[in-house]
Order: C-alpha cells, then sequence, then structure tokens
C-alpha cells in the first residue's frame, strides 16, 4: 500500500493540475500506484463512454419531439391531428388484418378455391367451345370477335360469381353475395352461368338463417 495513493484520489476529485505532474512522476515509478492510477482511468473512461451515450439517445429522443411539434403545430387543431393519427393506425390495422385474413383464407381453403378454378376452367372450356366453333370462318373477322367478346364478357360474370362466392363464404355476407348473383344472373340470359348462378342464389336463401 503507498501512502500517495490517497494523494491521487484527492488530485483527481480537485483536479488539481500542479499535484498531478509530481504524481505522474512518482506513479511511473511505483508500481502499486501506475496499477491503481490505470484503473481508475478506465473507470473514468468506462463512466465518460456511458455518458456519452445517454447523450446520444437523449439527443435522437429530443429530434423525434422536434419533429412531432412541427408536424403538430403545422396543424391548427390538435384533437383533429390526434384524430387522424388515430385514423392512420386504424388503417394500418385494418390492412395487417386483412393480410392475416387472406393468409388465413389461403391456407384453409385452398381445396375450396381448388375446386371454384377447376369448375371455372371447364365452364370456360364449354363456352370457349360453343362459341368459337361457329366463329371458325376466318374471312370474317365480327364472326371472331363477337365470340370473343362475348367470352371475355362471361368472363367477367365468372370473376363477379367467385367474387360473390368470397363475400359469401369468406366475409359471411349472404345478402351483398345474393344481390351480386342476382345482378349476373340477369347479365347471363341465354348462357349456362344463367343457370349456376340461379343454383348458388338458391344454395345461399337455403343457408342464410
Ligand atoms: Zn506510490
Amino acid at each position: 500500500m503507498c501512502p500517495k495513493k490517497e494523494l491521487i484520489l484527492d488530485s483527481y476529485s480537485n483536479r488539481n493540475a500542479d499535484l498531478d505532474r509530481e504524481l505522474v512522476v512518482h506513479a511511473a515509478e511505483c508500481l502499486d500506484c501506475k496499477e491503481y492510477l490505470d484503473n481508475f482511468d478506465q473507470v473514468a473512461r468506462l463512466t465518460e463512454t456511458n455518458l456519452l451515450h445517454i447523450v446520444e439517445l437523449d439527443q435522437i429522443e429530443i429530434e423525434v419531439y422536434k419533429r412531432l411539434a412541427v408536424q403538430g403545430g403545422t396543424l391548427a387543431n390538435t384533437t383533429d391531428t390526434v384524430k387522424r393519427r388515430f385514423r392512420k393506425y386504424e388503417l394500418l390495422d385494418l390492412l395487417i388484418r386483412l393480410k392475416e385474413i387472406v393468409r388465413f383464407s389461403w391456407i384453409n381453403l385452398n381445396n375450396y378455391r381448388l375446386l371454384w378454378l377447376t369448375v371455372f376452367a371447364v365452364a370456360l372450356f364449354t363456352a370457349s367451345w360453343r362459341y368459337l366453333i361457329p366463329g371458325n370462318d376466318l374471312s370474317s373477322s365480327v364472326s371472331i370477335s363477337k365470340p370473343r367478346l362475348e367470352t371475355f364478357r362471361q368472363e367477367q360474370l365468372r370473376q363477379h360469381i367467385e367474387e360473390a362466392n368470397a363475400m359469401h363464404y369468406l366475409k359471411n355476407d349472404s345478402r351483398t353475395s345474393q344481390s351480386i348473383l342476382r345482378l349476373v344472373k340477369e347479365q347471363a340470359q341465354g348462357t349456362d352461368l344463367e343457370s349456376y348462378a340461379g343454383q348458388q342464389i338458391q344454395i345461399a336463401q337455403r343457408q342464410r338463417w
């Protein structure tokens, strides 16, 4: 135990520059004081580093609050700002939920979708076959475009049926589903889709409690 240790401590706590030089010379010779001083330096450096981190965090927080204050200041009504922010979060929440629902339905209703896809593919094939056969006459462009337009129209109607099914089975909204199906039935008069939409309406009505 070197008696000058206490002087070193004093020097540090009082920041006495005159004593410093004297002690530095001593610390270079005395192993005990050298070790003590090194430890002291290490502790001091660690403390300074920690303090620096805290300051940095504070600065970031200050910047965030400043920015929030500037954003809030541009809008005159505070409650309006809060409402707007709330709406933004609500929208985000809705989007996340929607994403989850879509993912959920993809996992659970894959077989169901596959079934519908097969039904639509068969229906599309049947419709194309029926309308493209008389259109085989290549000399007339009208006879080709007309069935094509009809195919396109039916494809759209099929998409509406799919929408109606999604409304019914995914959103449990059989009323909207039925009104879509009724419109499809009206538009699809004289085609296979008319009877198909009719069947779907009957199914929807039967399942209604
Ligand atoms: Zn010493």
